[in-house]
C-alpha cells in the first residue's frame, strides 16, 4: 500500500515507521531480522531500506603504484525489501539514488521493484562519493532528485526510455523525497532549498521525509514555510536518538544539523555511552510526544541498524 494511503487509513492517529540499513557485505540477513523483530509489535505500516552507492578504495600495489578499486560495502537493498515484505507482510520502501545510476540502470531497478510488488520508492540524489568533494552524476544519469522523480513519474505513465517499446505496462509507485528543516548543506538558502523541494513535488513526489532534527521548533517552522510555499503533501519527521558521545561531533559534521544546548549539556555530563544512549532515548521520547500531540500522522525513526533504543522510544510513545 502507498504511504499516502497508510496515512489516510491512520485517521489522524500517529503511526510508527523506521529505516534500516542493509548489513555490511558478508553479514547475514538474520542480523537485520533480529533488529526488526522487536519493532514489529508497534505495527509499522512500512520500513525504509537505505541504498549505499559504491565507494572507491586505493590498493597499494607495493611498487609505488595505487590501484583504484570499486567496492560496495552495503549491497542488497532490493533483496532486503523483498525479504521484509515476505517475512513481515509490511511495505518495504527501497531508497533509490541518482548517484551511480544511469537512466537505464534506474529503469531496470524500478522494473525489479515493480515485479516485487513494491508500492513506494524514496527518490534521492545521494551524496558525493567519499573520495570526492562534489556530487557528480553519471554521464547518462540524473543530477538532481527532481529529475529522478520525473523519470519514475514517466514510468508510472508507461513511458519507458525506449519509445519503440509497444503496449508497455505502467508502474504505480508512490514517490517519497527528502527534505532538510535546517537546509541541505549545499543549498545557498532555505528558501532556495524549499523551491527545489517544490520542484520534486511538482514532478510527482507524493510525500516528504525530513532529515533528522533535534529541535522540534525547526521542524514546525519548516513545515509552516513549506505550506506557505504551497507544498501540501505529508512531511514526515525523521528522528534519531543520539547513542554515543562521538555523535556529538559526527552528527553535525555529517548531517549538517544543530544540537540544542540542553541536549549537549546532558550528553557531556555522561560518563559512559550507556548513559549517553539513555539521554538520547529520553530526548527522542520528548520530541516524539510533542510531535504526536501536534497531530503529526507518521513519525519515522533512523534506526542505524540497532533497535533497542528505538524499541524503548516506541514503548513510551505508541
Ligand atoms: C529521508 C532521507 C533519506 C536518505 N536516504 C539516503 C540513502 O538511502 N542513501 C544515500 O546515499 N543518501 C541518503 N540520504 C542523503 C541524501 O542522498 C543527501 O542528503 C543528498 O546530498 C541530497 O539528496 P536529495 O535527494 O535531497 O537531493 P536534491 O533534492 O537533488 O537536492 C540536492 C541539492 O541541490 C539543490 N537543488 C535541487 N535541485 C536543483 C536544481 N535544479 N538546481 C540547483 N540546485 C538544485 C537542493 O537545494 C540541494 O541543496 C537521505 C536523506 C534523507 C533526507
Amino acid at each position: 500500500m502507498k504511504v499516502t494511503e497508510h496515512i489516510i487509513r491512520g485517521e489522524g492517529k500517529t503511526q510508527f515507521s523506521f529505516e534500516i540499513l542493509p548489513p555490511l557485505k558478508g553479514q547475514h540477513i538474520q542480523s537485520i531480522f533480529d533488529n526488526i523483530d522487536p519493532l514489529m509489535a508497534f505495527n509499522p505500516p512500512f520500513i525504509d531500506v537505505t541504498y549505499h552507492r559504491e565507494e572507491y578504495v586505493y590498493k597499494d600495489l607495493g611498487d609505488g603504484l595505487l590501484k583504484k578499486q570499486v567496492v560496495k560495502k552495503r549491497p542488497g537493498t532490493v533483496g532486503i525489501c523483498a525479504a521484509i515484505q515476505n517475512r513481515y507482510n509490511v511495505d518495504a520502501i527501497p531508497h533509490i539514488l541518482c548517484g551511480g545510476f544511469t537512466k537505464e540502470d534506474t529503469e531496470n531497478f524500478l522494473i525489479d521493484l515493480d515485479f516485487l510488488n513494491i508500492d513506494n520508492v524514496m527518490a534521492l540524489r545521494g551524496d558525493a562519493v567519499k573520495t570526492e568533494t562534489y556530487f557528480t552524476p553519471e554521464k547518462e544519469g540524473h543530477a538532481y532528485a527532481s529529475d529522478l522523480v520525473k523519470q519514475i513519474t514517466a514510468l508510472n505513465k508507461a513511458n519507458y526510455l525506449d519509445d519503440q517499446l509497444l503496449n508497455c505496462s505502467a508502474t504505480d509507485f508512490c514517490i517519497g523525497v527528502g527534505a532538510y528543516p535546517e537546509k541541505h548543506m549545499e543549498a545557498p538558502s532555505l528558501d532556495s532549498d524549499i523551491h527545489f523541494l517544490k520542484k520534486k513535488i511538482n514532478n510527482g513526489a507524493e510525500y516528504v521525509v525530513t532529515q533528522m532534527f533535534f529541535d522540534n521548533q525547526k521542524y514546525f517552522q519548516f513545515v509552516d514555510k513549506c505550506r506557505s510555499e504551497g507544498i501540501t503533501v505529508p512531511i514526515i519527521p525523521g528522528l534519531k536518538p543520539i547513542s554515543t558521545l562521538k555523535q556529538l561531533n559526527v552528527i553535525p559534521h555529517r548531517f549538517h544539523v544543530d544540537l540544542p544546548e540542553a541536549l549537549i549539556k546532558s550528553i557531556i555530563k555522561c560518563k559512559t555511552n550507556v548513559e549517553v544512549r539513555q539521554v538520547g532515548i529520553e530526548w527522542c521520547i520528548q520530541q516524539s510526544l510533542e510531535l504526536k500531540k501536534a497531530g503529526i500522522p507518521m513519525l519515522h525513526y533512523y534506526s542505524m541498524g540497532k533497535s533497542d533504543n528505538i524499541k524503548a522510544i516506541a514503548e513510551a510513545v505508541f
